[in-house]
């Protein structure tokens, strides 16, 4: 491609509404255009990138035996209602576009396609023979994101591909996660990126793990806790860890004291002289289920302790049965606003003890008249703590479970793992952290949707049961975006070779030149050829802002017809690391030629 002919704007200042390195970057050297809030056009360098991206993908796809194929971005609401869907979807979480068409029928625009694969199953797979199956398909997803932001990162209209596994049984879906731990690695590592495989949460239902790909880099909105061994990592969502051992409590009495003013753990502290892994406290929770019941929730747990709302969720997810409910629709801690709607008398903040009373709450049709009790593992084995007293300016001391407080019947692991912690493990490694992009989620779904939705097979015995599935999405155009994240300097992108839009850039200095023109159209025609694809420069521009828009757009190797053609050489420049060289213009193609399958396959 000549410069000349394309579609080429760069920018000399940074965007006012890009805020990480890579937006700004992507954004400055033309790969992509802004329309709207989340969405943007991939121009054709960004779309060279994607395509890249893609072919890799594809590859390490087909090598496991997965098929492809394109499923509709257009889908009745019927299917989203069958597995019960809909309304969390469009409603409760509102990350899905509806519409309805001039029929009245409403559809969804696919912000996944769990519903549309299943019904495909459910109609067309009828024995175990037919077992096991791999789909996927490479399409524009739509999600109407609550804070689109970050360009291709997070965006309502964006690049996956997703991929959906039907099994006979849990054994061949844990063969078939494990080829795709191996192809997700493959096609991070063949696109040049640093990563980290690590455990992530999968919600209430999934018990049976998944795992999420994170690209490091510090714009990531994910932390990861890992250990230097390299034996754990996990989303701190999911993560788990050895609290810091408790210190021996010195109050070996019970009592109730007057502790004014100590709402906050650290003047309670300050106050008792005490530890705060002495300390039970009392955390309260507000949610609400899909039915339009609201839940109080009263948590105990030691003070040094913080609490994991996603572990908290999947906990009180679990107990929906219980309130005739499916799921949670909102999970907060309730301020002044929320506690009028409910109190039935002023609540002690501040100094709330384990067995705060039922009394407090009003019950009705819409409130729960009960707390849902929870105790947090930390707080289980304290002796002599000390805690709320239920009074304003009062704590005990030396409270037992058991004896003062009745121990909950539910214990949970609620709390937040975090840097420092000790690994499970091993507990002489302790817990680092870092910062994550998440570009692959991998996930065994089970039965979730078969059931909802009656897909079943025939096993060997004749008998009817719900297919086993497993679903595999990868973000193609927020791996894209990740890689510039994590591949920059102050002059502009470094593509890794395998995904850079082109190989070479060859920059004629003086178009005016006749003499550098025909060795550098010589050297277009005869790298492209080689299959090094490269671009040529050839605008009627200064040699210095042409030098300038080749770093920008991050072209890995870039060859100048400058002076040396005299000596029958050209110069060239290795964008990463600014090396230059000169070399004998007969022996470009085939230095280039290395220098890329070195770099793809290396
Ligand atoms: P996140 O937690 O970042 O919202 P997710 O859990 O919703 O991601 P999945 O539903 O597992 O993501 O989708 C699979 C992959 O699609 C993700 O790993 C990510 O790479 C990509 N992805 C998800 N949402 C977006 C988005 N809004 N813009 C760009 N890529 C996205
Ligand atoms: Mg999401």
């Amino acid at each position: 491609m000549r410069l000349s002919q394309m579609l080429f704007v760069t920018l000399r200042d940074d965007p006012a509404d890009a805020e990480i390195p890579s937006h700004k970057l992507l954004l400055r050297a033309g790969y992509i255009r802004r329309i709207g809030s989340g969405i943007y056009a991939y121009l054709p360098l960004m779309w060279r990138v994607l395509q890249k991206v893609s072919q890799i993908v594809r590859e390490e796809m087909n090598a496991t035996g997965a098929q492809e194929c394109l499923l509709p971005q257009l889908q009745p609401s019927e299917l989203w209602q069958e597995s019960g869907r809909w309304d969390t979807y469009t409603k409760a979480e509102g990350i899905m576009f509806s519409l309805v068409d001039r029929r009245e029928q409403q559809l969804g625009l696919g912000p996944t396609h769990e519903e549309v694969i299943t019904t495909v199953a459910r109609d067309m797979i009828r024995s175990y023979r037919q077992l096991p199956v791999h789909l996927y398909q490479l399409q524009t997803k739509f999600r109407d994101e609550i804070r689109p932001r970050f360009g291709l990162m997070r965006g309502r209209e964006f690049i996956m591909k997703d991929g959906y596994s039907f099994h006979a049984d849990e054994e061949s879906l844990k063969k078939t996660y494990q080829d795709m731990y191996t192809a997700y690695s493959n096609m991070l590592r063949r696109s040049g990126l640093a990563f980290r495989a690590v455990e992530a949460d999968s919600g209430a239902i999934g018990g049976s793990g998944s795992t999420e790909f994170m690209v490091l880099a510090d714009a990531g909105e994910d932390e990861v806790l890992y250990t230097e061994d390299g034996k754990y990592a996990a989303n701190v969502e999911k993560a788990v860890s050895l609290p810091a051992a408790a210190e021996t409590s010195p109050f070996t009495t019970y009592e109730k004291r007057e502790t004014p003013g100590t709402d906050t753990i650290e003047k309670l502290c300050n106050f008792l002289k005490c530890s705060p892994t002495q300390i039970v406290k009392n955390v309260l929770y507000q949610t609400v289920y899909d039915n339009g019941l609201t839940v109080l929730v009263l948590i105990n747990i030691r003070s040094d302790q913080e609490i994991n709302e996603v572990k908290l969720q999947n906990e009180l997810t679990k107990l929906a049965p219980q309130f005739g409910a499916k799921t949670i629709l909102t999970l907060t801690v309730p301020n002044a606003e929320a506690q009028e709607t409910w109190q039935a008398k002023s609540l002690p903040l501040g100094y709330i003890a384990p067995d705060l009373s039922d009394d407090y709450i009003a019950g009705s049709k819409q409130v729960n008249s009960q707390f849902v009790r929870l105790l947090d593992q930390t707080a289980v084995e304290l002796k002599n703590f000390v805690t709320g007293a239920n009074e304003s300016g009062f704590h005990v001391v030396g409270a037992n479970w058991g004896e003062q407080f009745k121990l909950p019947t539910l214990t949970v692991d609620i709390r937040k793992a975090k840097l420092g912690d000790r690994s499970l493990h091993n507990p002489e490694q302790t817990l680092q952290t870092a910062r994550g992009i998440e570009a692959g989620h991998i996930f065994q779904l089970g039965t979730k949707y078969s059931e909802a939705m009656g897909a079943t097979y025939t096993n060997e015995q004749g008998e009817e049961k719900p297919l086993v599935m497993g679903c595999y999405g990868v973000g193609v155009s927020r791996l894209a975006q990740s890689a510039v994240e994590q591949s920059y300097d102050k002059d502009g992108i470094i593509w890794p070779v395998a995904i850079a839009p082109y190989h070479a850039i060859i920059t004629i200095p003086n178009i005016k030149d006749a003499q550098q023109i025909a060795v550098a159209e010589k050297l277009y025609t005869e790298l492209n050829k080689a299959g090094v694809e490269t671009l040529l420069d050839d605008r009627d521009e200064r040699a210095g802002v042409k030098f300038k828009d080749a770093d920008l757009i991050g072209i890995p190797f870039r060859i100048v017809t400058g002076r040396a053609i005299a000596n029958g050489q050209v110069e060239v420049v290795k964008r990463a690391n600014r090396e230059s060289q000169e070399i004998a213009i007969e022996e470009v193609v085939n230095t280039l030629q290395q220098w890329v399958k070195d770099a793809i396959t290396g």
